[in-house]
């Protein structure tokens, strides 16, 4: 055999710049979007994460391939399992049916490639992402002292959010480390697992994150009352209070006025208790004249999780920390990085690495910002209420329902519902109700999840796709009639 010519890598490169040689991946996105407006196909698969492995078992590719060919085995052979966010039943989990306008910005933001760390490697978009901040901050109802950061997400926000919390609690902590008794941290027994998981990265250890219990699915503000003034008695010290806005499993607010009002009462020497709030999925409310009100009592918070790429539909990654004043960023991250970072004596620190966990960082800010100049805050807004109605179109079905029954009121766009089969004692509906969801998913009439609530197995939509519509709600209560029969037809 004649030995083959390795071609020149570079020309590889320079044939895949123009928009033609895109067209093959473009159109694989213009078709998903197409394929799903029509609401018809399966919107998930039935096959194994085994079955799906075995097919992309090949030797690592030595030789290289037009971009099309790629495009087309990435079409062959994966595109049809994945889960189809953006079909009007895929009404799952928290992840959203992404803007389209976001989505391709993505391609801009990869190609120029700045990192949002240091200012001189992004010149244009680390002022881009604080100018978007400050609009951020400002539908807070925070001043011009307020500050923050782009982040991977909810989880990395609350952990910043609890460092500056830690490094005003102990400042030499940087240097000496949390010492055998820290202070501890509250939040509702509902709250995300990034405040325990913050709680063991940072030294604390789980023993020290107390739970609060409920009161519906709120945070109890008197059993908030109660721990505070008993950790004040035997004068153990508080780090911080996270309450929730938009709690994952039933989308529920925390009453922010009264946590706050508690803030202030157990203040310390240091001033009132740090008040973190967690709207990684709620804070879209900021941007809705309807549902602004359940965050009331917000700009009292020291800090805030929002994530864009939960209810303002962005694709992942867009996180958000926003803090009232910004300087306690700094402390957080008591980081000297000479070779990177400009050191600023008093003057503004454009530099966000300072103020981040993260070195490297993608221009997320740069997706956010096109969003709110293409659609407009009213829009999001409205599609943030548009999510929510569809939550409460469920809840007013299931009104009546001879078998399912709505456990909550939709706060936000998250309903959990349980499966009430006759004849079934309770101990026996939890394994009903994961087969009954499982075969409802595999079915590829629709996309649901379940959570455990008061230690009971039940079913949860998050609305997250702005084409979901009442006759979606009504298709996915026929949808799961139909399957909840055959699953009692058919005992495991
Ligand atoms: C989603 C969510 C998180 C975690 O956010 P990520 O973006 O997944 O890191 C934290 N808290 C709440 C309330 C959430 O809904």
């Amino acid at each position: 055999m004649p030995e083959e010519t390795a071609p020149d890598p570079l020309a590889l490169l320079e044939a895949d710049t123009t928009l033609a040689a895109a067209e093959p991946i473009l159109a694989l996105v213009a078709q998903y979007f197409a394929d799903t407006r029509a609401g018809d196909g399966p919107v998930s698969t039935w096959h194994s994460a085994e079955v799906i492995a075995d097919r992309l078992v090949e030797p690592l590719p030595r030789r290289s391939r037009p971009l099309a060919d790629v495009a087309r085995r990435l079409s062959s052979q994966l595109l049809q399992d994945v889960n189809r966010l953006a079909h009007p039943m895929y009404i799952g989990h928290q992840v959203s049916a992404p803007l389209p306008a976001a989505v391709w910005t993505d391609a801009l933001i990869s190609a120029l490639n700045q990192s949002q760390a240091v200012r001189e490697m992004s010149p244009s978009f680390t002022p881009l992402e604080h100018q978007v901040i400050e609009w951020m901050t400002d539908l807070v109802g925070w001043d011009d002292r307020a500050g923050g950061t782009m982040t991977s997400g909810g989880t990395e926000a609350t952990l910043t959010a609890l460092l500056a919390a830690r490094s005003r609690a102990i400042p030499d902590v940087w240097t000496n480390g949390v010492g055998a008794s820290p202070p501890v941290l509250l939040c509702g027994e509902h709250a995300h697992y990034a405040v325990s998981r913050a709680a063991g990265e940072m030294g604390l250890g789980l023993s020290r994150v107390l739970a609060i219990p409920s009161d519906g699915f709120r945070m109890s503000v008197p059993a908030l009352r109660e721990q505070l003034q008993s950790l004040r008695e035997r004068g153990i010290s508080v780090m911080a209070v996270v309450a929730t806005a938009g709690c994952t499993a039933t989308g529920a607010f925390d009453d922010l006025n009264a946590v706050a009002d508690l803030c202030d009462e157990f203040a310390d020497e240091r001033g009132p208790l740090w008040l973190h709030v967690d709207a990684a999925h709620g804070g879209g409310a900021l941007l809705s004249p309807t549902h602004r009100h359940r965050l009331d009592g917000l700009a009292r918070a020291q800090s805030l999780a929002w994530d864009p790429h939960k209810t303002l539909l962005l694709p992942l990654a867009a996180g958000m920390l926003l803090v009232k004043d910004e300087r306690v960023l700094e402390t957080a991250f008591a980081q000297q990085a000479p070779y990177l970072f400009t050191p600023t004596g008093d003057a503004r620190g454009w530099d966000m690495g300072p103020r981040s966990f993260q070195c490297s960082r993608r221009s997320d800010v740069l997706k956010l910002w096109v969003v709110f100049q293409r659609y407009g805050a009213n829009a999001l807004g409205a599609l943030y209420d548009r999510l929510c109605r569809m939550a409460r179109a469920l809840y007013d079905q299931l009104d009546g329902h001879p078998s399912f029954r709505a456990l909550h009121e939709p706060e936000s766009n998250i309903l959990c519902f349980a499966w009430y089969p006759d004849g079934v004692a309770d101990a026996d509906r939890d394994d009903l109700t994961n087969r009954l969801r499982e075969r409802y998913n595999r079915s590829g009439r629709g996309w649901i999840t379940a959570t455990t609530l008061n230690g009971r197995r039940v079913l949860r939509i998050t609305v997250m796709n702005a084409r979901t519509d009442v006759m979606h709600i009504e298709a996915l209560v026929r949808g799961l009639e139909a399957e909840a029969q055959q699953v009692l037809k058919h005992p495991a």
